[in-house]
Formats: structure tokens, C-alpha cells, sequence
């Protein structure tokens, strides 16, 4: 079985990356100095390519997050950020949708995230397939369009915290696994989409990808 063909993500956990491209942090108007943000979305939270998405209803704005997705072979714990990339297994694209200002109340009281990002299909996961062999993780383009109306452009070699380092954060606290995924951050150019919108996310080296929203 190639790859591609293994199938969609049905174990495993969505550990998801905030605050990893300047641009996006600048736009949230959130401190520069600090750390990446680490949190996890339920493995059913995920949408398959084909599968419309609901959005929730009456939680004020739900934004597009359009990031590179990483699925791991494995790799277990403390892994040397040299070392990494090895378990990597297949890469795509998703979004990280947010309920927007749920997440502003909830950072505003010090509150976990949970409620504004692990809620019901908010991780929408295109094709994953394997890495281009003749690029390195640092070298994808991709872009999010609403309704053919270009949002957000990202370059992942603009990732504060690029994938082998990632991999080796996430090490140092838990064991990495098959199927274990990546959300690995949102450039600039997040904003609120509603139902019968289209999201599209595309890259010339990952191909594209459009989600329905109801
Ligand atoms: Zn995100």
C-alpha cells in the first residue's frame, strides 16, 4: 500500500500550534515574546475532504485558520529535532476553525480553549499525502479563499517554530504516535466566514481543497 493510500486519520490525537507565523500574531495584537501556543482538538473534531461543514450556530464568529497539517509514522518521546522529519508520514492541509470571540472571552478570563477550538467539525483535513521528496517541510506554499476571494497566503518558511522543532516539543511531553497530527499554526488573514460560504485551501505543491459550510 503506497502512502496515499493509507487511510484517513482513525486513531491518533490533533495537536494544533498557535502563535507560529509573526504576521498572524501582529494581526491578533497578542505579545510577540512569547512561546508557541500548544492544544489539542478531539481526533473526531476532524472533517473528512468530502464532508460538508456545520458551523455553529448563535457563538458569535467562526474563523477560517488555514495551516500545513503533519501526520506522523511515530516517533515516541524526546526526539532530536536533526532526527524528525523521519517521522514524518504524510503532510495536506486543514483549518483550524475558532469561534473567535469565544476564544476572546476565554483568553480574557484566563480561561482553556477548548470551547472556541475543540467544538464539533472544527478541524477540516484535505488529502494528506507524502512529502514532496525534492522540497523540505520549510518550502510549501498555501493559500485559503472564501468564495474565491483570496484570504490568506502562508509560506511555511516563515513558521517560528518550524516542523522538526514541533516534533521535538511535542516529544519532550508525549509519545508520539501513528497517525498523531499537526495543525502547525495560521499565517495572517484570518476572518469570519458563515453558512453557504466555500472555503477553498490550496498549494502548488499539495494541490487543492474545497469544504461547503452549512
Ligand atoms: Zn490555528
Amino acid at each position: 500500500m503506497t502512502q496515499s493510500r493509507l487511510p484517513f486519520p482513525d486513531n491518533g490525537r490533533v495537536f494544533c500550534i498557535g502563535r507560529n507565523y509573526t504576521d498572524h500574531i501582529r494581526e491578533m495584537g497578542t505579545p510577540e515574546d512569547s512561546l508557541c501556543v500548544i492544544f489539542m482538538k478531539p481526533l473526531q473534531s476532524l472533517v473528512r475532504p468530502e464532508e460538508p461543514v456545520r458551523l455553529p450556530r448563535d457563538r458569535g464568529a467562526v474563523h477560517h485558520e488555514a495551516e500545513l497539517v503533519v501526520e506522523l509514522a511515530g516517533g515516541g518521546r524526546d526526539i532530536a529535532e536533526e532526527a524528525a522529519l523521519t517521522h514524518v508520514r504524510r503532510i495536506g492541509l486543514g483549518l483550524d476553525l475558532t469561534m473567535r470571540d469565544v476564544q476572546s472571552e476565554l483568553r480574557r478570563k484566563g480561561q482553556p480553549w477548548e470551547l472556541a477550538k475543540a467544538f464539533e467539525q472544527s478541524a477540516p483535513l484535505a488529502l494528506l499525502q507524502p512529502p514532496p521528496e525534492d522540497l523540505g517541510l520549510d518550502a510549501i506554499e498555501f493559500g485559503c479563499r472564501v468564495n474565491d476571494e483570496l484570504r490568506q497566503q502562508g509560506h511555511t518558511r516563515d513558521l517560528l517554530f518550524p516542523v522538526p522543532r514541533l516534533i521535538a516539543i511535542l516529544s519532550q511531553t508525549w509519545h508520539l504516535a501513528p497517525g498523531d497530527l499537526i495543525f502547525t499554526g495560521t499565517p495572517a488573514g484570518v476572518g469570519p466566514v458563515s453558512p453557504g460560504d466555500r472555503i477553498t485551501v490550496s498549494s502548488p505543491q499539495l494541490g487543492s481543497h474545497t469544504w461547503y459550510l452549512t
